[in-house]
Formats: C-alpha cells, sequence, structure tokens
C-alpha cells in the first residue's frame, strides 16, 4: 500500500512497510540502517547523511519530473535534419510506436536466454536476421550490433579473424563517416592493426593487407561500383567488409552478391527515431562460411521435444560468457528492442513499400542534383548530394538554417544533403532557395542494379494492414514471459521497475527527433540533461567525471580500461599490459581487457568465494612492473560484500596498478558505498540494471563510465563534437544512447537521496530474505562474513543433481510451468542459480516465487525417492505446452501437475503463463544452422 499518493519512491520501492517488518524479522535486523551497518563493511560505507547523495536536489512527483523533462525537451528545437552521416529522419509507424517501443510486454523483457519463454522476441529477431540478409545479399545476420560504427569495428576484427593474410595491414576507405572511421582508429589500435586510409575509386596500394573497408553511400553521398574493387581485392587475398545503407539496397545490387565477405551498417532509418544518436541496432552479415566468426547474439531454427520447430540463441560458444579472452567480441547487451522495430518496419511496407521509400527519397536527392547543376561534386548519389559551394558553405548552410533545416558543412566550400523518409517536396525547395537555386530541372536517371528479390518470406507480407500487425505483436509478446506478467529474479541483471513516467519522455519529438550533429543551439535541452545527469552519476559513484558514450557495459569495459591503458602510456609505462581477472568475473571483461590490448591474468578464488588474496599478492608480485591493473566486481559477482576490498585496491594501487571496479552490482551500493571513495578508479555502470533503462529483450543498454580525475583526460572523445576532444571513440555518437537518458534521469529525480538509499537496502533485505527461505531446500553457495547476501543469492544445486539427476535446466524450465522466469543459470558457478529479486518485487510476489522454488524442491524429493524417474517427472518435461495436453497422456504425472502446479487459476491460484514451446534441444540446431525465417512448409514437416 503507497501511503504517501505523491512519493514516487512508495510506488518503485515494492515492499510496504508491513511487508518489510516481515522481511526483515526473517532476516533478523532491526531495520533497513541496522541491515546496512551488518552488511555492508565499515570501511567502505558512507552514512546516511554522507553518501554523496545530498548533491541531489530533493525528490520530484511524476508530474513535477514529467513537467522538469518537458521543459527541457521544449529548450530544443527540432529543425529538419538533412545531415545525414548515418542518421536519417523516419517516420516511426505509430502501430510500432504504441505497441512495441511504448509498450511494457515488449521493452521490459531480458534476453532470451530462456527460449521457451522467450518465442515471441526470438521470432522478431529471426525476421530482424532474415530482412539484414536479404537486403545486403548475405546468408546470415546476427541479431544486432551495437550502433554501425562497432559494427565496422567488429567488421575490422572479423576479417581479421577470418582472413589468411599475416598482415596487420587494413586498407580503409576515406569516404567512411568521420565517426565510423574514428571507432575503427580507435579499437584498431590496441590490436596492433595498422589501418591505411584510402581513395576507394584509385587502384589499390601495393602491400600486404588483411583487410578493405568500404562504404555505400559514402560520407560524400558517393555510391561507388563495388563489384571491381572486391574482385581486385581478392585477388590479392584481401577480404572486403562493405558498410551498406538498407534503404539504398532495395536499389543497388547488394555487396554480398558482389563477393564481399561482410556487410555492416545501421538499421535506424527503418522507423527508429535519431533519438540524439541514438539508440539504434547496428547490424552485421556474412556468408555461411563466416557464421561461427561472427560477434554478439545470433538467432537460429531448432526443435523442441515434441519435434516442433522453436527458436533460441545459435553458436554461443562463440560468445563472450563461455569464451571469455577467446571470444569473438565482448558483446553482451546488444540493441533487440530497436532490432525489432526495425524488423517490424520491414514487415509493415514489405520490399514493394521499402522500394517506393527508396524511390521517393532518391528522387528528392535527384530533384536536388540536378538544380545544383555545376554545384554537383559528383552524380552517383543514392540520398545524399554533395555541393561545392567555393566559399560559401557557411552562408550556405545559415540560409538553410533559416528555412528550418539542417544542412551539413563538410568544409568551407562543400555542404552535403541528405534525404530521408519524411524529406517533402516542400523541404527540397527551401534546399534550393538556400543554395540561392530557384527552378527546378529535370532530374538525372534513377540508380538501378538490384535484379535480385529480396523479403520474400509471409513474414514480410501478411502484416500490411494495422489489424494484421496489431495483432501479430501480440500474439508474438504473448509468448513470452517479461516484466509485465512475473518478478524476473536474473541474477546480475536487476530487472527492476520500469516505471512509466520515466519512459514516456523518450518518445517525445523534443528528444526523439535531434540529429546527433544537429547545431549547439538547438540542442540546448538535451545537453543541459545529459551534463545534469553526469553530475547526478559523479554524486553517486563519488568518482570526478563521467562519460555518458559507451552504449553497454561491454562498451564501458572497453572505455574504461582504454583509459587505464592510456594513462599508463602517457607516463611512459608501455610495458604495463597485464590485467588481473578474478576467476568468477563476467564474460565480458576478460573479452574487453583483450580488446583494450592486455592480457588476462586470472586470480583463484577461495573456498568462501572471495578473490583468494594471497594468490593476488603472487600474482602482483610475478607480474611486477608489468601489471596494468585489477577488473574486479563489487559487490561479487557471488552477491557477497568482501571485507577485502580495500586491501585488494591497495595492493594493486601499491604496484603502480589502477583498479576498474564492474559497477554491474551498483544495485546493492547506491547510496551505501562509493566506488569512486573506496578505491576504484575507474568504472562503468549499467543503466540497463540499477538505472531503469528497460533491458527490452536484450537491449537497448548504457554503460558509462566514472573516472577519477587523473583518468579524465582518457574518457571517449568525439571527432565531430569541439567538447570531447579525446581521440579515443567507442561509440558513433558523441553520447551514446542518449534519447533512453530521460529513463535515468526521472528515476534519480523522482527517488531522491533517501529514496535511492532505501531502494538499495529493499534489494539487499529481500535478497537475504529470499536467502532465509530457500536455505533449507537449496542451500546458499556464499555469504559474507555476517552470514548475509548483498543483493542477490546463489542458490547450489549441484549436490541435488549428483544424487537426483535432476538439473538447472530442469528446474528453470519448470519455474515456466509455475509462471515465473528463471533465476540466471550457471553464472557464476556452474550448476547453481543466481536470484536478485530486487527492491521493486512486493512480498507477494516473492513469497510466491519462494513458494513455487519450495515446491519445485519437493518434486525432486519425488524423483529422489524414486517414485517418478529422471527420465519422465513434471521437470523433465518441463516446460509444458497447452498443446502436450491433447492426445494421449502417457506420463507417471498427471495433466493437472504437468500445467497447474500452482493449483486452478479459478482457485485462486497466480495466473497461468502457456509456454509456447516445450524443452528446446539447442545441439540440434548447432549442427543444423538455419539462422533466417524457416519456410511455412518447415513448420509443416515438423
Ligand atoms: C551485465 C554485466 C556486464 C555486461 O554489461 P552489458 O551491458 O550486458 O554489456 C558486465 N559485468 C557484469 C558483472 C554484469 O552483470
Amino acid at each position: 500500500m503507497a501511503h504517501n499518493p505523491d512519493l514516487f519512491a512508495d510506488r518503485h520501492v515494492g515492499p510496504d512497510d508491513t511487508d518489510l517488518r516481515q522481511l526483515l524479522t526473517v532476516i533478523g535486523v532491526d531495520s533497513l540502517e541496522d541491515l546496512a551497518a551488518k552488511v555492508v563493511p565499515a570501511v567502505i560505507a558512507d552514512p546516511a547523511d554522507g553518501n554523496g547523495l545530498e548533491a541531489l536536489p530533493a525528490a520530484l512527483t511524476e508530474p513535477e519530473a514529467l513537467a522538469q523533462l518537458a521543459e527541457l525537451a521544449e529548450a530544443n528545437t527540432v529543425a529538419t535534419s538533412m545531415i545525414g552521416l548515418g542518421y536519417y529522419g523516419t517516420h516511426t509507424p505509430a502501430v510500432l510506436r504504441r505497441n512495441i517501443l511504448e509498450n511494457p510486454a515488449w521493452y521490459t523483457a531480458y534476453t532470451p536466454y530462456q527460449p521457451e519463454i522467450s518465442q515471441g522476441r526470438l521470432e522478431a529477431l529471426l525476421n530482424f536476421q532474415t530482412m539484414v540478409a536479404d537486403l545486403t545479399g548475405m546468408e546470415i545476420a546476427g541479431a544486432s550490433m551495437l550502433d554501425e560504427a562497432t559494427a565496422a569495428a567488429e567488421t575490422m576484427t572479423l576479417l581479421r579473424r577470418a582472413s589468411k593474410s599475416k598482415s596487420p595491414k587494413l586498407l580503409v576507405d576515406a569516404d567512411l563517416f568521420p565517426q565510423t572511421a574514428a571507432v575503427i582508429a580507435t579499437r584498431a589500435e590496441p590490436l596492433d592493426i595498422e589501418v591505411v586510409t584510402i581513395d576507394a575509386t584509385a587502384p589499390l596500394p601495393e602491400g600486404d593487407y588483411f583487410g578493405l573497408i568500404l562504404q555505400v553511400p559514402g560520407a560524400s553521398g558517393r555510391v561507388v561500383d563495388c563489384g571491381p574493387i572486391i574482385e581486385a581485392a581478392h585477388e590479392r587475398g584481401i577480404l572486403v567488409g562493405v558498410g551498406l545503407d538498407l534503404l539504398a539496397a532495395t536499389l543497388i545490387t547488394p555487396p554480398g552478391e558482389l563477393g564481399a565477405d561482410a556487410c555492416f551498417g545501421t538499421t535506424q532509418r527503418f522507423g527508429v527515431p535519431m533519438g540524439f544518436g541514438g539508440p539504434h541496432a547496428g547490424y552485421l552479415s556474412v556468408h555461411t562460411k563466416l557464421a561461427r566468426q561472427l560477434p554478439g547474439r545470433l538467432v537460429g531454427v531448432s526443435k523442441d521435444d515434441d519435434g516442433n520447430l522453436a527458436y533460441r540463441l545459435s553458436l554461443q560458444t562463440r560468445e563472450q560468457h563461455i569464451r571469455r579472452e577467446k571470444a569473438t567480441s565482448n558483446i553482451c547487451t546488444a540493441q533487440v528492442l530497436l532490432a525489432i522495430i526495425a524488423a517490424m518496419y520491414a514487415s509493415y511496407h514489405g520490399p514493394e513499400g521499402l522500394t517506393a521509400i527508396a524511390r521517393r527519397v532518391h528522387g528528392h536527392a535527384r530533384a536536388i542534383a540536378s538544380a545544383l547543376g555545376d554545384a554537383l561534386v559528383h552524380n552517383d548519389f543514392f540520398d545524399t548530394v554533395l555541393a561545392q559551394v567555393p566559399g560559401r558553405a557557411d552562408a550556405v548552410v545559415a540560409a538553410a538554417n533559416e528555412r528550418g533545416i539542417n544542412l551539413w558543412r563538410v568544409d568551407a566550400d562543400h555542404v552535403s544533403i541528405a534525404c530521408d523518409e519524411t524529406t517533402t517536396d516542400d523541404d527540397v525547395a527551401a534546399v534550393l532557395a538556400a543554395f540561392g537555386v530557384a527552378e527546378v530541372a529535370p532530374a538525372g536517371p534513377e540508380l538501378s542494379g538490384r535484379t535480385s528479390s529480396f523479403l520474400t518470406h509471409p513474414a514480410f507480407h501478411n502484416y500490411r494492414t494495422e489489424t494484421a500487425m496489431l495483432r501479430y505483436l501480440r500474439e508474438l509478446s504473448d509468448k513470452d514471459i517479461a516484466l509485465d506478467r512475473s518478478m524476473i529474479p536474473l541474477g546480475s541483471c536487476t530487472m527492476k521497475l520500469n516505471a512509466a513516467a520515466e519512459m514516456e519522455p523518450i518518445t517525445w519529438p523534443g528528444f526523439a527527433n535531434l540529429h546527433p550533429f544537429a547545431p549547439a543551439e538547438q540542442t540546448v535541452g538535451i545537453r543541459k540533461l545529459i551534463s545534469t545527469l553526469e553530475d547526478m552519476l559523479v554524486a553517486v559513484t563519488g568518482y570526478d567525471r563521467v562519460s555518458l558514450q559507451p552504449n553497454a557495459g561491454s562498451q564501458g569495459e572497453y572505455a574504461g580500461l582504454l583509459a587505464i591503458r592510456e594513462y599508463h602510456r602517457s607516463r611512459g609505462d608501455e610495458q604495463r599490459d597485464i590485467c588481473l581477472i578474478p576467476a568468477s568475473a563476467h564474460g565480458t571483461n576478460a573479452a574487453s581487457a583483450v580488446m583494450a590490448g592486455l592480457r588476462v591474468v586470472v586470480v583463484a578464488s577461495r573456498e568462501s568465494g572471495d578473490v583468494d588474496t594471497d594468490d593476488l599478492r603472487a600474482k602482483i608480485a610475478d607480474h611486477a612492473d608489468r601489471l596494468a591493473g585489477i577488473m574486479i566486481t563489487y559487490p561479487s559477482t557471488h552477491g557477497v560484500f568482501e571485507d577485502e576490498i580495500g586491501d585488494i585496491c591497495a595492493a594493486v594501487h601499491d604496484a603502480g596498478g589502477q583498479v576498474y571496479i564492474d559497477g554491474a552490482n551498483l544495485n546493492a551500493l547506491v547510496g551505501l558505498a562509493r566506488p569512486g571513495r573506496f578505491g576504484g578508479d575507474v568504472s562503468h555502470l549499467n543503466l540497463h540494471k540499477t538505472f531503469c533503462i528497460p533491458h527490452g529483450g536484450g537491449g537497448p543498454g548504457v554503460g558509462p563510465i566514472g573516472v577519477r580525475e587523473h583518468l579524465a583526460p582518457f574518457v571517449p572523445g568525439h571527432p565531430l563534437v569541439d567538447e570531447l576532444s579525446s581521440t579515443l571513440t567507442v561509440s558513433a555518437a558523441p553520447y551514446g544512447s542518449a534519447s533512453i537518458l530521460p529513463i535515468t534521469y526521472a528515476y534519480i529525480a523522482m527517488m531522491g537521496a533517501e529514496g535511492l538509499r532505501r531502494a538499495t537496502l529493499t534489494a539487499i533485505a529481500s535478497a537475504n530474505y529470499i536467502a532465509r527461505r530457500l536455505d533449507e531446500y537449496f542451500p546458499v553457495l556464499y555469504t559474507g562474513a555476517q552470514g548475509f547476501v548483498a543483493h542477490e543469492c546463489i542458490l547450489d544445486l549441484r549436490q541435488i543433481t549428483k544424487e537426483t539427476g535432476v538439473t538447472v535446466d530442469d528446474v528453470a524450465k519448470r519455474l515456466a510451468d509455475y509462471g515465473f522466469h528463471a533465476p540466471t543459470m550457471s553464472f557464476p558457478v556452474a550448476g547453481t542459480l543466481m536470484v536478485e529479486p530486487t527492491e521493486s518485487e512486493n512480498l507477494r510476489e516473492i513469497d510466491a516465487f519462494c513458494d513455487a522454488m519450495i515446491a519445485i524442491r519437493g518434486e525432486i524429493d519425488r524423483v529422489a525417492s524414486g517414485e517418478w524417474t529422471v527420465d519422465d517427472n513434471p521437470l523433465r518435461g518441463a516446460p509444458h505446452t497447452a498443446e502436450c495436453l491433447v492426445g494421449e497422456w502417457d506420463h507417471p504425472y498427471s495433466r493437472e501437475i504437468a500445467v497447474y502446479p500452482n493449483g486452478l487459476p479459478s482457485g485462486g491460484a497466480r495466473p497461468k503463463v502457456w509456454p509456447a514451446v516445450r524443452r528446446i534441444d539447442g545441439a540440434y540446431g548447432d549442427r543444423n544452422l538455419i539462422c533466417s525465417c524457416p519456410s511455412p512448409e518447415a513448420f509443416a514437416d515438423a
């Protein structure tokens, strides 16, 4: 019961006073502050009245926060941006905005690691992969990159892995977008890749190279004929990656058909607002022979226990969570929500609709080009026209500005004009007026070349009306468990409330429709929001500077480690390249360290789960002046506040190393302790964990870094923004996924200092309550010195599995029959489940989860007693679909037990969730790799 209708914290925090008393009684503490004193090591603990949060203004109500955000949005000017450079105006179909972007059934879902209750978003992602593969003329595309520039950098490393050449040299076309070139340069240097910039229209230079990166259309708008270039490169054993605009791909021969080895780019203009730079989904596609080299997640087709087709993530052994420092990339959180919007945009328009849009865009560009006459620099354009206006660029840009249009000033003599889906005839007239051209001359010939068909699958033909699309989206989301149906107790992932008031502003035009390179005077409000949010995060973390550029935790890790590396190098310590990482670390840590040019040395854990400080000291001594630093998660990935954190930081500092504190578990620290004060030099935070940005089914995310003053010169910069002067660029957009920052801003503004500390302590109390309630059924693996866990707890099933044959998989899948999403499985310890309730779940939901777990333990006991065999019991058979009840039933347990283990809803049990498929055979799908939409006949055959 929320007693104060205005206090947002009462809406955000699940347990009310009565709940809280019960939680505290069970865990044996008197108050939340008593709990704080018992769990947080005294050496790092901040008092309630001296935790840095004093710097925050008093908590706002929802209407007050929305009013403040509306003011910030209004301080921006939404002009017609014809700047291009990877960001284009687009009409988000209202049916997609309302039913995906603004719909919690889609935006509150988690990454589809439990595929049986994720078939909806997996199908949507398979549509995305099919769309990208078809448009680029490739066979396989992954389920999204983070943005276009990082996709280009991933293409670089993919080509290097795939190449037979020993050369460390990469050719890069000078006509790449500046931010793409900057991210490639940043990523190349620590990997000892030498970038050689060329004019791709000239013959390739002499020498050995492993790869070549082109872009079509280029920054100049030029559409080069890739065919001959690819051929020439292949003759020399050089692999080729092509950045391709997907709208242009409807008209021109796609590079995949011309022999390109990889295609990359963005899907932003497929219905995803520019959002001052992000988020949007990048893409990467390859031919089948390179499938195993793909970075990031890949959805594939497999079959379930009943032989029906089912989707799940493929080839996971490439990924960071399994291969760690040998992974194909560090990508974890990607851009799923935005990938789904792009895929549905393609479904809604279909191939003819996309082609018509492309023709219209191209038509407007042709109209401008022909009117420009002699000022036109080249004739090979799709949407972007380059004009030569000697000495007049500033005047032309200013004249366009007066007409409400942003053009791109290339240099004093050149201006470029990018047309998009939203461009009108009036816009064209205004642009020409800015150039002082009155008459519209007849347009030149159309681009052509595409002869192959694309998007032929029914998924791109069946949903052209709004009714059909609406029902398709509902059909898909009904297959999934998101936070709108149940708690999602995923350890390390912090699946907390994503409040509607936090979400509302992100689709306001004042935030959504800003081009990232729009003139500063048009973006006053968003930049004020960004700097205020930076200050808020400085207060929370105790660091001196925050950069919001990294667009996921993994990217923050990379940016932070890069800062450490650059710092050492700036002091002449080039040899410092060893990064210590505890054995229990998240997979991204090791993968990021390798990308930052560091060598990973693993530090052992003690029996207690804590870092083995003896081993740590030994490793520090072994590497002495080669030590770059340590990467440590706090509280630990074991869900424990380690007492020795101070000593660990000091030992590393004494040896000249830097301390990276992985801040993914900050939900256990906000208001209690600050990593920037207790020993960290740099941390990333996951705004999509601790700070309420929804997971979106696997992204978007924001992974800002906080650094201490001495690392500030090495935080990310951007080639097109003067204030961001460092030459290290880790994302395409200067401020990363800027359009979702209002979510975190609103959360902090509405919670205030007290609300934030209360949230943290409630999350810790709830985790300890679960640990107490479940310990006798599933032993809790690790606790701190006083017997408490932090904000999550690990349930150890290894002994149970040994004695009964029932596995963590069985328990995870059975939870779906009970209507719950499974906890985190086998991370950080194989054979365990890690539970994190967060502060947002009330006692009723927490108890319902505990009751389900206890009931499952009862089922395990029936297997142990021999009543059910290990191969035929409700756990091994889980999850159960409605379909599996039809026809014969020859199991030793009843249909009722199979699907209504909580009892019947008519009798008051929680609402039934019906999984769409039975247990999926992952290995089958990896052996028979299919990563695009299966034909309708394939379903019939299954
Ligand atoms: C989630 C997580 C990461 C990675 O963050 P992403 O945003 O998914 O890239 C890193 N470390 C830990 C401990 C995490 O839980």
